[in-house]
């Protein structure tokens, strides 16, 4: 009789416990993966066509818009050819 008491305390802690840890768990995710989400924002390179996350692609404004490049040689290489087009 002590020992299914035993027993039943035992299972309903087991039960607390997994309770109390995946909840919050799971919940850290969602908000992570929340966040990630918002900075891999993808954006487009202009110049080589390639989408680069917003964070880590370099901001460059031309001609009154902003851009975003992979890297500074595709920022130089499309504001030469802006440069070129315009004359
Ligand atoms: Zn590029």
């Amino acid at each position: 009789m002590r020992l299914l008491i035993f027993l039943g305390l035992l299972i309903l802690l087991y039960y607390l416990v997994k309770g109390w840890i995946s909840p919050s768990k799971s919940r850290q995710t969602d908000r992570n993966e929340g966040e990630w989400e918002l900075e891999s924002e993808m954006v487009k390179d202009p110049h080589c066509q390639t989408y680069i996350p917003k964070n880590s692609a370099i901001r460059a404004r031309i001609a009154g818009r902003d851009y975003y490049f992979c890297s500074r040689q595709c920022m130089k290489k499309f504001k030469r050819e802006m440069e070129e087009n315009s004359v």
